[in-house]
């Protein structure tokens, strides 16, 4: 799903290497957790991912494509392929959860009558398909970050990329979203979680990859927080 040969990434002006000679292979269907301190290279590896960054050396493998092949127009065709969660929900304020899940349909141009299936069943995935008019701010944060787990994952992506997607939870909502998180995975979905949480990363096993200072230092199947 993923493959990165040995990838840099050195960002212009400021010379900063952010990703140092990175190589790994997600495979279809994993979940996987990318740990690191801050600035340890974890949103750069994403925005590799997604095409908003090229390496510097090196080459990244998406699907099977190398990134180079998704060109122009086709970047879109990327990205459309790809889930994406933030430690900011970003819902639309004015919109209900419903509302807010439809419009990752809308934009991408799937039909208006696959919508209500879709919506209902991402929200189900997601255990909010009883709050689907409930506007964000009426939400808990926890519960609006399954919303926007749902709107991630309404187009059924292969890849979901969560980028700190508990940063702004307590522990209860922290562990609710990772449970979500894997029912995802369990629905067929690559999952790959950006995250400081160490008490989830000890709790709910999945392989780890650690970076420091921009390099994969460690490799864990069974996971666990070592930093
Ligand atoms: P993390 O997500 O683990 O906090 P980042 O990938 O955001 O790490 O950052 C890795 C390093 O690259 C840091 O030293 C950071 O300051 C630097 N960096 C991130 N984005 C940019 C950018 N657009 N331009 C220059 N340096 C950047
Ligand atoms: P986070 O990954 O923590 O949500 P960002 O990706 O915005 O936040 O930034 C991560 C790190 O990269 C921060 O330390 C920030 O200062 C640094 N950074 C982001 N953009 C730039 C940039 N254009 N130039 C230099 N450093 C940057």
């Amino acid at each position: 799903m993923i493959q990165l040969k040995h990838v840099s990434l050195e960002y212009p002006v400021t010379r900063t290497l952010a990703l140092d000679d990175v190589s790994l292979h997600v495979q279809k269907g994993e979940f996987v957790y990318l740990v690191g301190h801050s600035g340890a290279g974890k949103s750069s590896f994403m925005n590799l991912v997604i095409k908003r960054t090229l390496p510097t050396r090196g080459t990244v493998h998406v699907s099977g494509e190398p990134l180079l092949n998704y060109r122009g127009r086709r970047t879109a065709v990327l990205r459309r392929r790809i889930g994406m969660v933030f430690q900011d929900n970003l819902l639309l304020p004015h919109l209900n959860a419903y509302e807010n899940v439809a419009f990752a349909l809308r934009v991408t141009g799937v039909p208006q009558r696959e919508w209500a299936g879709r919506v209902t069943a991402a929200l189900r995935t997601v255990g909010m398909e009883h709050k689907k008019y409930a506007l964000p701010v009426q939400l808990s944060q926890g519960e609006q970050q399954r919303v926007a787990i749902a709107r991630a994952v309404v187009g059924d992506p292969p890849l979901l990329l969560a980028d700190e997607p508990t940063g702004n939870l307590d522990p209860e909502n922290s562990r609710d979203v990772i449970k979500v998180l894997q029912h995802v995975n369990l629905r067929g979905t690559t999952v790959l979680v950006a995250t400081h949480a160490r008490d989830l990363v000890e709790s709910f096993r999945h392989r780890t990859l650690t970076l420091r200072r921009g390099r994969l230092v460690r490799d864990d199947p069974y996971g666990g927080y070592a930093l």
